[in-house]
């Protein structure tokens, strides 16, 4: 959450159709020729807007050596590909999410979240390899063309899409389309499975042209399959149904047969690979942020945290913290209703009636002015019109923090009795909102990837830090499922507290 889904961006997002039905265009990689919507100009454009967005809604790893590492390990990739042409950017994103996804036109993006998962560079270039050749074999256009086809704008279908895609967005759709016009209005599309197993064909051949071993490319799916298991392990063990995940593996599903065709393909490969920069890579993310960051804000238990912007709030026992870039929202335990914060742009209003106005489009309705822990709050219960005429339900708090920065609590549910059933709990939430106190501050102290020798005890002796147990510690190292365990003195990864 990059301070929170700012709301003038919520709100400015149009479905921007381009004319007529397409062009001829000839595929880099397959060499033959398709009907698009977009040639390579538009796909340029498209993914430079788009890049935008993305850096809006993340922002950035501030570690410039990092950025260079990723970078130089990407611009290498990229320069044995079927298109040295473009232009390309490779960003680390500022996100605890096991993610990685690409824009039309050469835009790469893995976050932080992924790295700390993967073992070495050669995982990293087998991840960055795949996202490669999505943009080289114009997947992203593809799908624009399909549904600019099919009647949705190419700028939705192409650029939101994606970073959707990527996204999940799971559960939440229903009650995002309630903020309508939000980034996660409808516009869920994934690629195809022969999409995604082109990419991985292409990323196998582009680890193979770059001296890496192209088995990575099974290495990374395996890595990211014991997410699936210790999250369902975990889930089994608190007694709780496993929840929906919104990262890359469930947008890259890792079935069976996925892993058979990489591996088939990984073993068509002959050469000598003898590079996998493994020391390279974990020097370049020691010292990496893990989990939340104080620049997205932080849960901890039921608590969230946002150091940079003074706040703090508390969930009700049951109801689930999601922090994403997107928003933040307290979640039902029913996963039926929401209480979602959106940090409002000076832009869009300073005065609580301005907000309500203009940047949340309030119009009928009952206002009620009061104090929240000592900051001003304006509550609206009524209705919202939107710029199409339509008609709304809309209650939602304004409050002004800490910096005179403003801030919207939208109360969502998917019906009137999932409302009338959360409503206590939302108000009691809302009622948390408040200024950091210092016993806030250091119960936010965020975590870091750190490295040490792999000691005789194993991994039970390394719960040292007491951020993560052996399980977590069997995760972060790519042993989840049994594997090798690391030699005694090897360098391995551990997270602690900064
Ligand atoms: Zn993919």
């Amino acid at each position: 959450m990059n301070a929170i889904r700012r709301l003038s961006l919520a709100f400015a997002f149009t479905a921007a159709l381009l004319a007529g039905c397409g062009t001829q265009v000839v595929n880099p990689v397959t060499g033959k020729t398709e009907l698009s919507a977009m040639d390579e100009r538009s796909e340029i454009a498209e993914g430079k807007k788009g890049h935008e967005q993305v850096m809006a809604e993340y922002g950035v790893v501030k570690d410039a050596r990092l950025q260079a590492y990723v970078n130089q390990v990407g611009q290498q990739l990229a320069a044995q590909s079927h298109r040295t042409n473009l232009q390309w950017t490779f960003t680390v994103l500022d996100s605890p999410e096991i993610n990685a996804f690409a824009l039309p036109g050469g835009y790469v993006y893995v976050t932080r979240g992924i790295l700390a998962y993967m073992e070495s560079e050669a995982d990293m270039a087998g991840v960055i390899g795949h996202e490669i050749g999505h943009v080289t074999a114009r997947h992203g256009a593809q799908r624009a063309t399909r549904q600019q086809n099919a009647g949705l704008g190419v700028l939705a279908a192409s650029v939101l899409g994606t970073v959707l895609e990527s996204q999940g967005v799971s559960g939440a759709a229903g009650l995002s389309s309630q903020v309508a016009q939000g980034v996660a209005a409808g516009y869920i599309a994934k690629y195809s499975r022969e999409q995604e197993l082109q990419a991985d064909t292409l990323g196998a051949e582009y680890l193979a042209r770059n001296r890496y071993n192209p088995s990575n490319m099974v290495d990374v799916i395996q890595v990211l399959k014991s997410q699936e298991a210790y999250a369902a392990d975990q889930a089994k063990a608190e007694g709780k149904p496993v929840n929906q995940r919104d990262d890359w593996l469930s947008s890259h599903p890792s079935n069976e047969q996925r892993l058979q065709s990489i591996r088939r393909i990984a073993a068509g490969y002959k050469g000598q690979y003898g590079y996998d920069g493994r020391d390279r890579f974990l020097q370049a993310i020691r010292g990496m942020t893990f989990g939340d960051s104080p620049e997205q804000g932080l849960v901890r238990g039921q608590n969230f945290y946002h150091p940079e912007l003074g706040i703090t709030l508390t969930a009700q026992p049951g109801w689930r913290i999601q922090n994403s870039p997107s928003a933040l929202s307290f979640v039902s335990p029913q996963g039926d209703a929401a209480l979602r914060m959106l940090a409002v742009t000076p832009k869009t209003g300073t005065s609580h009636d301005d907000i309500l106005k203009n940047g949340l489009k309030a119009s009928q309705g009952r206002v009620t002015r009061g104090n929240i822990n000592g900051l001003a709050a304006t509550h609206f219960a009524g209705t919202r019109i939107l710029d199409n005429g339509q008609a709304q339900p809309l209650e939602t708090t304004v409050i002004t923090g800490p910096k005179n920065a403003n801030y919207a609590l939208l109360y969502l549910a998917a019906n009137d009795a999932a409302k009338a059933r959360a409503m206590p709990a939302m108000n009691a939430t809302e009622k948390t909102f408040r200024p950091m106190s210092s016993a806030d501050a250091r119960a936010a102290r965020p975590w870091a990837v750190d490295l040490v020798p792999f000691p005789r005890g194993g991994f039970a002796a390394l719960q040292v830090t007491g951020v993560s147990n052996e399980r977590q510690l069997r995760l972060l190292n790519g042993v989840y499922d049994g594997g090798a365990q690391p030699r005694v003195g090897q360098l391995v990864k551990v997270v602690a507290q900064r």
